[in-house]
């Protein structure tokens, strides 16, 4: 099955790479880059089928059951910015890119010092065996390692003014998965990329994971009064348990279910938050102006500020405002 696909799309890439892109090189006079370019329009397409599914998939359920009507449609249009950005053209250069240069230069770097680390595969031998196991084993731990990647988000007040950019925004819908500040989203694949190179997750299967992990992702900020009811909610990440996270009484160190795609690990570790105020008001009050209203270059530039007055230690720690309950 998955062969088929990767089959099938690898012969896109290539039908649409010989068709349009290698002419134009040639007309330019840009061949040197014939490589780069297909990777890119690999990436660039990979991307596109990333937005167009999710976009398939959330697009009915928000008309169909929306938690809130009437959103403003240039707070939306801020996060349809920063998914384009980050699908087209920044999240794929980093994930791909970012994952084949960390696994080089860490091998390299273990390798010098005579130590390799012990893979997953090493300490469970059966996985090698067994290749959908093994996947499901990598999806797993990689996604408890999102859940510790977005408490800290939190916890760290550095990494709080940042990820408070992501919590601005009080008109969420599937395309605020996105919003996050080019730092915070160049930190996550590093985070992620490091951690898969360190546990031997194979690299052909790096980029499925990342892409089912971003699918949970957007599906989870849907505008939309979906859960799964009393199993199902600690089973898989509803867009309930999402949006009670993104809620204006879960922000900063007092937040609640961080997990990504299993809520296991906030049931697990005491964070987990089931019983709230099932569909709550979101947003960051404490979020400066330009977090809230801004553009993507406003909000950008914010982000560096604001990064700068925490490492400073010119912010609060990252606590809940106090509001009285919806
Ligand atoms: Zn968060
Ligand atoms: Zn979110």
């Amino acid at each position: 099955m998955m062969e088929f696909f990767e089959d099938h799309y690898l012969r896109l890439v290539t039908f649409l790479f010989e068709g349009a892109v290698q002419p134009a090189l040639y007309r330019l006079g840009l061949m040197e880059w014939a490589e780069d370019a297909f990777d890119w329009l690999d990436f660039f397409l990979f991307g596109l089928l990333q937005v167009a599914v999710v976009y398939v998939i959330c697009r009915p359920l928000e008309a169909w059951k929306p938690v809130e009507q009437g959103q403003s449609a240039r707070a939306v249009r801020t996060d349809v910015a920063y998914t384009l950005l980050a699908r087209l053209g920044l999240l794929p250069l980093l994930g791909f890119v970012l994952f084949a240069a960390t696994q080089v230069r860490l091998e390299a770097l273990l390798a010098d010092n005579g130590w390799i680390p012990p893979t997953l595969e090493d300490v469970l031998p059966s996985l090698r065996e067994t290749p959908v196991l093994a996947f499901a084993v990598y999806v797993v731990v990689l996604d408890f390692f999102e859940y510790w990647r977005h408490r800290f988000q939190h916890e760290w007040r550095w990494w709080w003014s940042l990820h408070s950019l992501h919590h601005a925004q009080a008109h969420m819908t599937f395309w605020t998965d996105d919003r996050n500040h080019v730092i915070d989203d160049v930190l996550a694949a590093a985070w992620l990329a490091g951690l898969a190179v360190m546990i031997g997750v194979p690299p052909g299967q790096f980029p499925i994971i990342l892409m089912l992990l971003r699918l949970a992702e957007s599906f989870s900020h849907a505008n939309a009064r979906i859960h799964f009811g009393w199993l199902g909610e600690r089973l898989l990440v509803s867009p309930r348990f999402h949006r009670l996270h993104h809620g204006v009484l879960s922000v900063g160190a007092s937040g609640k279910n961080y997990a990504v795609l299993l809520p296991v690990w906030d049931w697990v570790l005491g964070t987990a938050d089931f019983r709230r105020d099932i569909f709550p008001r979101t947003g960051e009050p404490r979020a400066p102006e330009a977090y809230v209203r801004g553009g993507w270059l406003r909000q950008q530039a914010e982000g560096v500020r604001q990064l700068g007055r925490a490492v400073l230690g010119r912010t609060e720690k990252p606590a809940a405002p106090r509001l009285p309950a919806e």
